[in-house]
């Protein structure tokens, strides 16, 4: 049985969490393969609303196994409370499962990000200050410290007095820091978190490929998104792992013939949280009615995101880079207040015209999108569950957007709730 993908096409918060609750009926396994609690899915279940940063959301299934994947970076402290949190929700989250190949963030990750990013002054990424990516950095440096050292604490306090000198003497010497105490960390990693981490700690490879053999459905959910990408995303405002499709067999340990379904999230219209280009951003009205009807604000920073107009460039690229075979559009129904609404097909940079990003940064923030533009729909599209519910100015627009991407779209939400979709099969 193969495997399904399921990757932002943007700059994140598209709207995976809601994807991966309309596909949770039929799958057995969901598996987080890349990023940290620096990414924050909302999932509507019901009346109930919940954020998960680093549980994969099929936790809120009981069907279903939840897998943290080798290309995870963990922070034990937060995977603990969230499951509490969940826990004393009434959600059973005694099937999560964590790969021992998961590399841990500890608190010097944190620490360094913060000082590191108030180094930069205005040059700062923007990061979450989560520790993420000092812990990637680490796990490339070769100096990680990995899931399964929590169970053999003699190799966890080698390897962490190795580490914390360097880190020490660089929060001292470099940024004016305290050191931190080896003894207080790995008291707290190996008393207070391995009895109960440990425990959840498997070969998630094996499950894996154990469970594609026995015909279960296995869904890798990516977070953040195609354009965060460390490669292929707008560098250096992206994340520090690999969000893209390819990063789905990294991170979880299934090779790409297992692979035979990536589906696209994109929502209607483009944000961006922090600093990067963004072609079609919007710094008028129109923005901010987008940010307002989106309710366009971090999950975990409650940073404002960024707005823009429909981006089909950016999601050619996307079809390429992950190999797309359809897309889930998401948002619909925020442009329902718009007297017309315009689609970028193209950029345009010096005369000559881009179908797709170009690979030269310089140029991206010099292009100016080529827009197409349609009459709006001027109707409440909430209630709308077939296709025939849809205006027609909403259908043709969903049948430009496919026709400029060069995949189908499949779903079209209409509403932040789980049956607040229409089902596009035709297009
Ligand atoms: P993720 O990280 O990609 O899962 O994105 P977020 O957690 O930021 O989710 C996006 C937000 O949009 C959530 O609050 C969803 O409930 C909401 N959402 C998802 N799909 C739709 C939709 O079709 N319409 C509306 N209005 N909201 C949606």
């Amino acid at each position: 049985m193969p495997a399904t993908v399921v990757v932002g096409t943007q700059w994140g918060d598209e709207g995976k969490g809601k994807l991966t609750d309309l596909l949770a009926s039929e799958m057995d396994v969901v598996v987080r393969y890349q990023g940290g609690h620096n990414a924050g899915h909302r999932v509507v279940v019901g009346s109930e609303e919940f954020t998960l940063q680093l549980v994969p959301s099929g936790v809120l299934y009981s069907h279903i196994t939840p897998v943290i994947g080798n290309g995870v970076v963990v922070d034990p402290a937060v995977l603990l409370e969230e499951i509490d949190a969940l826990n004393a929700r009434g959600v059973d989250t005694s099937k999560v499962v964590v790969s021992g190949n998961a590399h841990l963030v500890m608190p010097y990750h944190q620490e360094l990000d913060r000082v590191t990013e108030r180094y930069l002054g205005k040059n700062s990424l923007g990061t979450t200050r989560r520790g993420i990516g000092p812990a990637y950095a680490d796990k490339a440096a070769r100096v990680g410290l990995r899931v399964q050292d929590l169970s053999d604490p003699k190799i966890f306090r080698q390897k962490l007095d190795v580490v914390l000198k360097e880190k020490n003497a660089l929060l001292a010497k470099v940024y004016n820091r305290l050191p931190l105490a080896a003894d207080e960390i790995a008291g707290r990693y190996l008393e207070e978190y391995a009895p109960r981490v440990v425990p959840m700690v498997a070969d998630t490879v094996d499950l894996l490929h154990r469970s594609l053999e026995a015909g279960r459905h296995v869904l890798l959910e990516g977070a953040q998104a195609t354009f965060l990408d460390v490669d292929h995303g707008t560098y250096p405002f992206v994340t520090s792992s690999n969000p893209v499709a390819g990063g789905a067999c990294t991170g979880s340990g299934l090779g790409p013939r297992q692979i035979d379904r990536v589906i696209g999230i994109a929502k209607a219209y483009v944000t961006r949280v922090g600093s990067g280009p963004f072609p079609t951003e919007l710094d008028d009205d129109i923005g901010d009615l987008l940010v307002e009807r989106g309710h366009e604000f971090g999950t975990n920073t409650g940073r404002r995101r960024r707005c823009g107009w429909f981006d089909a460039v950016m999601l050619r690229q996307a079809v390429r880079l992950n190999s797309l075979s359809e897309i889930a559009l998401t948002k619909l129904d925020v442009r329902d207040t718009f007297e017309r609404v315009k689609v970028c097909v193209a950029y345009e940079c010096d005369g000559e015209r881009f179908d797709y990003v170009p690979y030269h940064q310089s140029t991206l923030h010099r292009v100016v999108p080529v827009y197409e533009e349609l009459p709006g729909w001027l109707t409440d599209l909430s209630q709308a569950t077939s296709l025939a519910d849809l205006p027609q100015q909403a259908r043709d627009y969903v049948a430009l957007l496919a026709e400029e991407i060069g995949v189908p779209v499949r779903l079209v939400g209409v509403g932040p709730g789980r049956e607040q979709f229409v089902s596009f099969a035709s297009v």
